[in-house]
């Protein structure tokens, strides 16, 4: 095993931190905690996306100096294995050596252009080859303007308004997306976040994840309104919930009743839980399917693809505006295409598949040998471990996780040199970096971390 530093130390807020500056572990944190202080002059809360700056679970956010294979190294020179990967995109880790190289070879040729590129080419083309379902695809540069397309694209094929979406699923930061609505009810939305008009969210329809009756009660009495039903095939931000038996299917049948696309949120599970996705993985094809994350590579790039009749819809060949100064950036391309043809090529996915089994194992016997209730989803290389004493299918189940024990144990966990998700509702993800010596230290850090809970 390989050396490694010792890294900061388990407890709780910057302020009181500096307290105990003697304490060995009190200065492994130092550069970070000052970086966080001029960061929060500089830019709200210090960060530049809400879930960094670590609120869920305490504790000074960790600036990232560098990243490699499955390791991180913060400011403080502390290593980390991170198992967050960029939220995902980083399948192949950090830093690989075919994906660097791709990209420095394009930027050496000019970052941008504003003009079609081949890079987009073959990346579209990669692709269409991957998922059936799609057939053209546009790029943009963030999962949040692929599903923006993907639902506008929806209702100017329909000719509706409404969207159907499902309680815990994360689609961006979209106006008419940022819903949730109340537990269970098929409620008009109204808005999480504020500065979102309730007009926005007003044609968006929340419905229960997993629960298919409720979804054709809905979806049957209000047929003639809906535009899409837009779905995590596998929710990835409530946590990590898999679709149940029929789940899907059910949706497919209900959208082409009531002639509502059905469109596929798979910027988390595109080239994830299988190369061809969750449509792949469960034989589910979708109408609009977006991509992102791991897509690009570790750089700013989304897609959203699917049938032609629909996609034709987009300017210029059709009259629905959307448009972007870096869509299809070629570094980004270049990234994104060296990663897809290296998974392609070497179809990681039944090792993954099998090093992330061995973790969700190590993880479930050390809270059972620790006595601590829980439950472990794991859809893939993509996984959550909850705090929980009975299953975790929807929003509301993982929402009733105890969060507090979560937010410790990601703590205990960071002082440990192991990166979790910074919140009980976010998935934790393995890379084809992650080797079994990786796992096994991060299930011996999970027996030591839940037995002192
Ligand atoms: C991350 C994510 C998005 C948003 O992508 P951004 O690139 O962060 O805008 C949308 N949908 C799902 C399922 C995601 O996980």
């Amino acid at each position: 095993m390989a050396q490694r530093r010792v890294s900061p130390r388990p407890t709780t807020d910057g302020a009181r931190m500096s307290a105990h500056a003697r304490r060995p572990s009190a200065a492994s944190a130092g550069r970070s905690r000052r970086l966080l202080v001029r960061a929060r002059r500089l830019m709200p809360g210090g960060v530049n996306s809400p879930v960094r700056a670590f609120g869920a679970v305490g504790g000074t956010p960790r600036f990232i100096a560098r990243g490699a294979g499955p390791h991180l190294w913060d400011v403080d020179g502390n290593r980390y294995l991170d198992l967050v990967c960029s939220w995902g995109a980083l399948i192949l880790g950090h830093g690989h050596p075919e994906v660097v190289e791709a990209a420095c070879r394009a930027v050496r040729l000019g970052s941008t252009f504003g003009a079609p590129t081949q890079a987009e080419v073959e990346l579209a083309a990669e692709i269409v080859a991957a998922v059936p379902s799609i057939e053209s695809v546009r790029f943009v540069s963030s999962g949040t303007e692929a599903v923006m397309t993907a639902v506008r694209l929806a209702r100017a094929f329909t000719g509706r308004a409404t969207i159907a979406k499902f309680e815990g699923g994360y689609h961006g930061h979209a106006d008419g997306l940022l819903v949730r609505a109340g537990s269970g009810a098929a409620a008009l939305g109204t808005p999480d976040s504020a500065g979102i008009p309730p007009a926005c969210a007003a044609d968006t329809l929340v419905l229960p994840y997993n629960d298919l009756p409720r979804a054709r009660e809905v979806l049957t009495a209000r047929a003639e309104e809906i535009a899409c039903v837009i779905v995590e095939p596998v929710a990835g931000n409530m946590g990590v919930v898999p679709p149940q038996p029929g789940f899907l299917e059910g949706l497919r049948a209900l959208a082409e009743r009531s002639g509502a696309l059905l469109i596929f949120d798979e910027v988390i599970t595109g080239f994830r839980v299988a190369y061809g996705g969750a449509q792949e993985r469960y034989g589910v094809s979708a109408d609009l399917t977006t991509l992102g994350k791991i897509v690009g590579g570790g750089f700013p790039l989304a897609a959203v693809g699917g049938r032609r009749e629909v996609m034709d819809l987009l300017a210029p060949t059709g009259p629905v505006y959307q448009a972007g100064t870096l869509s299809g950036n070629p570094v980004a391309c270049a990234a994104g295409l060296a990663t897809l043809r290296l998974l392609k090529r070497e179809n990681p996915y039944p090792a993954l598949e099998a090093s992330a089994d061995r973790l969700a194992r190590g993880l479930r016997e050390a809270a059972a040998r620790a006595g601590v209730p829980h439950t472990l989803n794991r859809v893939g290389s993509m996984l959550a471990l909850f705090f929980a004493d009975r299953w975790v299918t929807d929003c509301q189940s993982a929402e009733a996780t105890d969060r507090a024990r979560y937010a410790a144990f990601f703590r205990g966990m960071l002082a440990r040199g192991v990166y979790l998700p910074p919140s009980q509702l976010e998935a934790a993800f393995l890379s084809t970096a992650h080797e079994d010596e990786h796992v096994g230290l991060v299930c011996e850090a999970a027996e030591a971390v839940l037995r002192a809970l």
